[in-house]
């Protein structure tokens, strides 16, 4: 048998993979405009990056890490997510002295070694955005407000904003505490068992029916939440509210990355099943001192783009993508010396600004109108022999089948009028 993508995996095909750089491209858009920078990191990263930043405890870490040693013996990580490797290359190139907040953004691949399922890969996409070194509720609300105007221009209308605060290092150990005890007392299994004592939050994100049935009375967050996180909560949802973003209040919502504290936030869409998140994150005030850099609050998310699409997928945005428009223009060379002219030819159309393709592999005539029917090209250039010796070319509208006979000297011309 041949080849197949690796389990987990799918290649993005034309003409649907133009739709998805459309989509990454939509969900970037407002944060440009909001004067955040494009950053790249590297697809690995020292395994102890993703160990620290993101939680030894958590399932990312323990299970579904990519690693490997290098030809050298280093523990490398192909990345499972972005705001670690953001934070280090902040802190790595001392970006954090300069005006605070550092506002990136970045798109890219992410690799975790998942079960896979529909919405849930091996090898996905997200665009994400990290605001680094303030505490300002309305940096919250900003990241927040142009994740869901993002999803908002690709006209998706059943993005739910789930928002809830997971306190701080002065509120969250008591509740901590209280989350604890009140698990211990419950019929859980042994893992789960030993998950109370290393991140008890997690134990509220626990799937399962039999487990969710016993968390009914759990302590939440929101009840034990000091002064200032309560207030800092407060004004991010006043400004939410203001900028017109619905939100639901979620006092239930962890995530599955250990660093997150206050603001959590997460985009579920409800056409998608189970796995529904489309994007998600929240403030990480500690990530940077566990990575041994200074104290340097700080929000972000990461909205995936594969689920995004498939929840455009699922409200019908898509259309018909069985017939792409690929070109305007298709070349019909007849002859070797037509070959080379409507190569030149094909050129100078590109380079006006009108997109053209032409027939490979010394097509006959009947072969060669063919392609052009399927490049979608609304006019097919036919060249001969004798058009080459008059110095003309065949217009072939391939609409209306009406042909016209226009001097080489013009053709660029006249279809850059004629496809506007
Ligand atoms: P996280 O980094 O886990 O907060 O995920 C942020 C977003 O990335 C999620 O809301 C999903 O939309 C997307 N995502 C996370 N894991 C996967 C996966 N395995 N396959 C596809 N998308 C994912």
């Amino acid at each position: 048998m041949s080849f197949q993508a690796p389990k987990g995996t799918f290649d993005w095909l034309p003409p649907r993979s133009e739709r998805v750089l459309a989509v990454r491209e939509a969900l970037a858009a407002p944060l440009r405009r909001a004067g955040y920078g494009y950053i790249e990191t590297p697809v690995f990263e020292d395994t102890q990056l993703f160990a620290r930043g993101v939680g030894e405890s958590t399932d990312i870490v323990s299970k579904e890490m990519y690693t490997f040693p290098d030809k050298a013996g280093r523990s490398l990580t192909l990345r499972p997510e972005g705001t670690a490797p953001v934070v280090r290359a902040v802190l790595q190139h001392n970006l954090h002295n300069g005006q605070l907040p550092v506002k990136v953004w970045y798109s890219g691949s992410q690799f975790r070694y998942e079960r896979s399922q529909k919405g849930r890969y091996r090898h996905f996409w997200q665009v994400g955005a990290e605001a680094l070194g303030a505490e300002d509720p309305a940096l919250d609300a900003e990241l927040i407000v142009l994740g869901a105007r993002g999803f908002a221009s690709l006209d998706l209308k059943q993005v739910r904003l789930l928002l809830n605060s997971l306190g701080d290092k002065n509120c969250r150990p008591a509740y901590r505490a209280a989350l604890q005890e009140f698990l211990r007392g419950l019929d859980l299994d042994d893992d789960t068992r030993a998950r109370i004592e290393i991140n008890p939050l997690r134990v509220l994100d626990d799937k399962r029916p039999e487990v969710q049935a016993q968390l009914a009375g759990a302590p939440l967050v929101v009840d034990h939440l000091c002064a200032d996180c309560r207030a800092y909560h407060e004004e991010v949802r006043a400004l939410l509210t203001a900028s017109g973003v619905t939100f639901e209040d979620d006092p239930r919502l962890v995530r599955g990355l250990d660093y997150y504290t206050r603001t959590t936030f997460e985009f579920v869409h409800d056409g998608l099943g189970s796995q529904s998140a489309v994007g998600g994150g929240g403030r990480y005030d500690g990530l940077s001192e566990m990575l041994d850099g200074p104290p340097l609050p700080s929000v972000g998310w990461a909205l995936g783009v594969d689920r995004t699409f498939l929840a455009m997928e699922a409200e019908g945005l898509l259309g018909d993508d069985t017939a792409p428009r690929r070109v305007q223009v298709y070349g019909v060379p007849l002859g070797d010396d037509a070959r080379r002219r409507m190569f030149l030819l094909v050129d100078e159309l590109r380079e006006a600004g009108v997109s053209a393709d032409l027939a490979f592999g010394g097509k006959g005539l009947k072969g060669a109108m063919k392609g052009a029917d399927r490049s979608g090209a609304r006019f097919a250039l036919i060249l001969g022999e004798r058009d080459l010796a008059a110095e003309a070319v065949q217009v072939k509208d391939l609409a209306t089948a009406e042909q016209t006979e226009v001097p080489l000297a013009q053709v660029v011309d006249v279809l850059k009028e004629k496809v506007q």
